[in-house]
C-alpha cells in the first residue's frame, strides 16, 4: 500500500445528493492538495420540475474535476440518481467505469444511446474488488429496491471509508443476497474511519420493510380480485418487485404483460446477469390483446405519472394493446416520489374516471416497502459499522442534520454535514470543511448541457408568464418608417372590451410615435430604435395587461 507522505489528506466532496434527494456525486481525494487522486461515486441525474419548462434532466456540474487525476468512476447501483447523468459528464471526467454486471449493462445501453461506445466499463463481481491508486475498493453487497445494490469500502493509507450507497436491511430481498453484514462488521472491528451513508427515512422510525412483505400483500390483494383486469405500476428497475408480481399473478391464475420500454429493458438486463430466468408466465403484446380480462395482469411504467408512460396512455385511452374501464384494477405498488404529488392525483383522477379501482399504499399498506433505512435500520447500522465519523448523504438539508443528530445521539464521536461543494477533510486530524469548490446544476435542455442561469431557460420562463411582442417594420435611409408597423402578440388576451387586434394596432400607434420621436442621427442606429420600441412596448402592456413581456423588434433597412 502507499505509503503516507507529510502533507497527505483524505477528503470526501459530494458535488450533488447532500441537500438534495437525486443527482449523487460523491468525490473521494487522497494526496497533497495541490497534487490529489480521485475516485469518483456515482453520477447521478435529479428532474426538472414546472419551474424548469421543457428541462426534464439536470445534472451537477462537474466543472470542479475537469483536469484532476481520476482514476475511476464507481457506480453504486442502477437508479437514475445514481447513473442517469453518465451519458451528459462522462467526457468531462473521461475514466474509466466500475460497477457490477447488472449495473454495467443498464450503463452501456445508455451511453451507447447517446453514441458514446469507447467507454471503458470495468464489470465488477458481487463483493469485488478493485485498487485505484491509492484507493482499495471492495465492493460490499447490500439490499435495496434494486437488483444488485452496492455499498462502497474504501480503504486508504490514511483510513477506511464506507461508502452506504443506498439501502435498507432486507432478510429477504426475493432477488440477490442479503446485506453482507460479516463485511460491515469486519470493518468496525478494523477501526472505521467515516461513513457516508444515506439519510433517505431518517424521519421515519422503525424498519422500511422486506421485499417479502411487499410480495405477500401483492399475492393477498391480487387473488382476492377475482374479476376484470389488472394493471400494476411500479418501478421496472426494482426487479424483485416484478418477480413478486409475476408470482402473484401466477398464483391467482393471471399471466402478465409487460407495457413500457424500462420494462422490456430492465427484463432483458436482468436476463443478461441471470437474475430472471422464468419468464414462461409472460405473454407477448399480441397475445395480450386477446387474452381473457380476468386471466391477465399488466406490469406498467408510469407509476410517478409519468407523461408518456404506459400508465399514462391506459389513463387516456391510447395504449395500444391495454383497455381498462370499469371492473378493472389498478395497484400502484411503488410511493410517490417527493415532487411528483401532482402528476400522480392527476393520473389517478383520470384513471378513476374510466371506472378504474385504484389501490394504493397508503389504503393497502402491505404492497410497497421502501427501498432506504428507517431508523431502527440505521441505529442498526451504526452499531455494526462503529465509525468515528458519521457523514450524512442522500437527503435535503433537514435529512443531513437529523441523520447527524441520531449518528451523536448514538455516540459517534464526530459528525460532518457537509453541502454540496464542500470540501471536507476526513484525516488526519478532526473531520472539517476546510474548503468550497465551484459546484451547482447544469440543465439538458434541447440535448444540451447548459448552465442554470443560462439565458434560454430564463427567457422561456419569461415568456410562459408574460408572454412576447413581435414588432416589425422596414425604415429607409433617412431613417423614416415606410411599412406597416406589424405587431404580434403571443400568450396574450383579449376580451370584449378589448379585443388582442385593438390592442396590437394601438400598440403599433405608439412604436410609430416613439421612432418618429427619435432624433436624426438615433433612427440610423438599430440598438437605439429597438430600445426605443422596447421601453414604449413594455410600459403600454404594462397598462394594458399587467404584464412584461418579452419584445423582439424586427427593423428591415432598405
Ligand atoms: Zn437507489
Ligand atoms: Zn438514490
Amino acid at each position: 500500500m502507499t505509503k503516507i507522505k507529510a502533507n497527505d489528506e483524505l477528503v470526501y466532496l459530494p458535488l450533488g445528493g447532500s441537500g438534495e434527494v437525486g443527482m449523487n456525486l460523491n468525490c473521494y481525494g487522497y494526496g497533497p492538495e495541490d497534487d490529489r487522486q480521485w475516485i469518483i461515486v456515482d453520477v447521478g441525474v435529479t428532474f426538472g420540475d414546472q419551474s424548469t419548462p421543457g428541462v426534464d434532466i439536470i445534472v451537477p456540474d462537474p466543472a470542479f474535476l475537469e483536469g484532476e487525476t481520476i482514476r475511476g468512476i464507481l457506480l453504486t447501483h442502477a437508479h437514475e440518481d445514481h447513473i442517469g447523468a453518465l451519458p451528459w459528464l462522462w467526457e468531462r471526467m473521461k475514466a474509466p467505469l466500475y460497477a457490477t454486471p447488472f449495473t454495467a449493462f443498464l450503463i452501456r445501453e445508455k451511453l451507447r444511446d447517446r453514441g458514446l461506445r469507447d467507454v471503458k466499463i470495468i464489470e465488477v463481481p458481487m463483493g469485488g474488488h478493485v485498487d485505484l491508486g491509492p484507493f482499495s475498493v471492495d465492493f460490499i453487497t447490500m439490499t435495496h429496491s434494486i437488483a444488485e445494490p452496492n455499498g462502497l469500502k474504501i480503504a486508504t493509507p490514511l483510513g477506511t471509508v464506507f461508502h452506504t450507497g443506498d439501502w435498507k436491511l432486507d432478510p429477504n430481498p426475493i432477488i440477490g443476497k442479503p446485506t453482507d453484514i460479516a463485511a460491515i462488521t469486519r470493518m468496525g472491528d478494523e477501526g472505521l474511519l467515516a461513513m457516508v451513508c444515506d439519510s433517505t427515512n431518517v424521519f421515519v422510525e422503525g424498519e422500511a420493510g422486506s421485499e417479502l412483505e411487499a410480495q405477500d400483500g401483492l399475492i393477498e390483494l391480487i387473488g382476492s380480485l377475482k374479476t376484470g383486469r389488472i394493471a400494476v405500476g411500479c418501478f421496472a428497475s426494482n426487479v424483485a418487485r416484478m418477480v413478486s408480481v409475476i408470482k402473484a399473478a401466477d398464483k391467482a391464475g393471471r399471466r402478465v404483460a409487460l407495457a413500457g420500454r424500462s420494462m422490456h429493458r430492465i427484463t432483458a438486463a436482468a436476463k443478461h446477469v441471470g437474475l430472471f430466468n422464468d419468464s414462461r408466465a409472460i405473454l407477448s403484446e399480441d397475445e395480450a390483446r386477446h387474452w381473457p380480462a380476468d386471466e391477465i395482469l399488466y406490469l406498467c411504467t408510469g407509476s410517478q405519472g409519468e407523461d408518456r408512460a404506459a400508465l399514462s396512455r391506459v389513463a387516456d385511452g391510447s395504449h395500444p394493446f391495454i383497455k381498462l374501464g370499469l371492473g378493472d384494477h389498478c395497484i400502484f405498488s411503488s410511493r410517490i416520489i417527493p415532487g411528483n404529488e401532482l402528476a400522480i392525483a392527476e393520473l389517478q383522477d383520470r384513471l378513476a374516471d374510466r371506472g378504474v379501482r385504484l389501490y394504493t399504499e397508503k389504503d393497502h399498506p402491505g404492497i410497497h416497502v421502501s427501498g432506504h433505512p428507517c431508523r431502527d435500520e440505521m441505529r442498526q447500522m451504526y452499531a455494526w459499522a462503529r465509525p468515528r465519523i458519521s457523514v450524512p448523504t442522500h437527503g435535503m438539508r433537514r435529512h443531513l442534520m437529523e441523520h447527524a443528530a441520531l449518528a451523536r445521539d448514538l455516540g459517534v464521536p464526530e459528525t460532518v454535514t457537509p453541502r454540496n461543494g464542500d470540501l471536507v477533510r476526513l484525516a488526519p486530524g478532526v473531520a472539517a470543511i476546510i474548503d468550497e469548490v465551484p459546484n451547482g446544476r447544469l440543465y439538458v435542455d434541447g440535448g444540451m448541457v447548459v448552465t442554470e442561469k443560462g439565458e434560454a431557460l430564463r427567457e422561456r420562463r419569461h415568456a410562459s408568464t408574460n408572454g412576447v411582442l413581435v414588432v416589425s417594420f422596414a425604415m429607409d435611409k433617412r431613417g423614416k418608417i415606410v411599412s406597416d408597423i406589424d405587431v404580434r402578440g403571443i400568450g396574450l388576451p383579449g376580451d370584449e372590451v378589448t379585443p388582442l387586434g385593438d390592442a396590437l394596432d394601438d400598440l403599433a400607434e405608439r412604436v410609430e410615435q416613439a421612432v418618429n420621436s427619435l432624433k436624426g442621427e438615433a433612427r440610423h442606429d438599430d440598438m437605439v430604435v429597438e430600445q426605443a420600441v422596447g421601453r414604449v412596448l413594455k410600459k403600454a402592456s404594462q397598462q394594458i395587461w399587467d404584464r412584461r413581456p418579452i419584445v423582439e423588434t424586427v427593423i428591415l433597412r432598405l
